[in-house]
């Protein structure tokens, strides 16, 4: 089968790779209609993320009909379209009967806090992922959900992690009624979390990126005002001033670890290491909250950033409110929201790209070029 095969940092290809075979009785192999490139896996592209192999196939949001189930799946059957939710997990240890699936303890990651996740590294278990013509998915009775008959697959698929986490940033800031929400990132998470804050109550929201494509479809998408950073010479002024002098009520982090290294690079021209333009959204969000206000952190920060333990802050879901989203618990309410018309999640796929072009997405999704804002992977 065609496959994203991972070569080193910045270099990754389609490739022939043998299809998944069930390995356990539990497994089922799905057959990928859909496959999205998200942030995270820019993470591992940009080879940030330890113990990635040559060879490994990334994928974590990803739709698919099942071809085949083990032996003891009984929730599945084949020709079921299914959305699968980024975590792997087993939904019956002490955290998954707590709904906290990005940290099931029973999924060989080798990570202390985060479980496993599809296509990410041997850190988080070692399976390859769903950018991929097949892809085996283990403990299938519990993470893939039925696609309902009326939804668009492409909706589907942002269910698989983008929106559900984006949710869970807005979930996690507490909002209370009439709050003034800042989101860092104007990428698919942070357009998500824009978007769902206004489902907790927000009275104001506002964006900020320096991407001004993504600025503008922030804007219309999330109907939020928005800052530009570049033009902002001290950002927690800057929103205390816009916010009668107090500081917003809620920030949320969606940019995480080197997305700002990255932006923070492109404004100054400089290449930094990793570490020092990195946390830039963290601090700005830290810095411009009101007093006894709420910071909420989805943006991933790996081990570079472990002066301050933040990347295992987050991997453990430590009550500083930050973790990794986890998916499924949010699916009912989020397939009512798309079903009752107030969100079309698919308005942020700006790129339909064959996987034999995989090199290609990457490129353009890392770079931003071409207004890029959500590529998917058909196979
Ligand atoms: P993305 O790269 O498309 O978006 C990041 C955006 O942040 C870009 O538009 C970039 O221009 C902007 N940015 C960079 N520096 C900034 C700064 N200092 N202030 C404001 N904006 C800045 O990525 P994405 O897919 O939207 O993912 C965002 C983050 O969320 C990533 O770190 C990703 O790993 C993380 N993520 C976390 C979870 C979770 O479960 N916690 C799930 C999915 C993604
Ligand atoms: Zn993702």
């Amino acid at each position: 089968m065609l496959a994203m095969n991972y070569r080193g940092p910045y270099r990754v290809r389609a490739a022939q790779k043998a299809e998944p075979e069930i390995e356990h009785p539990n497994d089922a192999i799905v057959r990928v209609t859909r496959s999205c490139i998200c942030g995270s896996d820019l993470h591992l592209y940009h080879g940030l993320v330890p113990d990635t192999r040559v060879g490994m196939t990334f994928g974590h949001e990803f739709t698919g009909v099942v071809e085949e189930v083990g032996p003891s799946v009984q929730n599945l059957k084949k020709g079921d379209h299914v959305l699968v939710p980024f975590n792997i997990f087993c939904g019956s240890c002490f955290f998954c009967k707590k709904e906290l699936y990005g940290n099931c303890h029973n999924t060989n990651s080798q990570a202390t806090a985060v479980g496993a996740i599809y296509g990410y590294s041997h850190t988080a278990g070692g399976y390859d992922g769903g950018q991929a013509e097949y892809v085996r998915v283990p403990m299938a009775d519990v993470g893939p959900t039925v696609i309902p008959q009326d939804m668009d697959v492409d909706d589907a698929v942002l269910l698989t992690d983008a929106f559900p986490t984006g949710y869970q940033a807005a979930e996690m800031g507490s909002i209370e009624q009439g709050d003034t929400v800042v989101v860092f990132g104007a990428g698919p998470v942070g357009l998500f979390a824009a978007r769902s804050a206004w489902f907790f109550g927000a009275g104001r929201v506002i964006v900020v990126d320096h991407l001004e494509y993504r600025l503008e479809f922030a804007r219309e998408f999330a109907h939020c005002e928005i800052v530009n950073f570049k033009d902002v010479r001290d950002m927690a002024m800057h929103l205390k001033k816009i916010t009668d002098g107090l500081g917003p009520d809620v920030c949320i982090d969606a940019v995480g670890a080197e997305a700002s290294g990255n932006a923070m690079q492109r404004l100054t021209g400089v290449v930094l290491p990793i570490q020092a333009g990195a946390a830039t959204a963290l601090h700005w969000a830290i810095n411009s909250v009101r007093k006894g206000g709420n910071v909420s952190i989805v943006g991933v920060y790996g081990p570079t950033f472990n002066a301050v333990p933040i990347g295992n802050a987050l991997n453990k879901g430590l009550t500083l409110r930050m973790n990794q989203a986890s998916v499924k618990r949010h699916l009912p309410r989020l397939i009512e929201h798309i079903q009752a018309g107030h969100i079309k999640p698919s308005e942020i796929i700006t790129h339909r790209i064959p996987m034999e072009e995989v090199a290609d997405a990457y490129h353009l999704f890392s770079s931003k070029l071409d207004n890029c804002i959500k590529p998917v992977l058909i196979p």
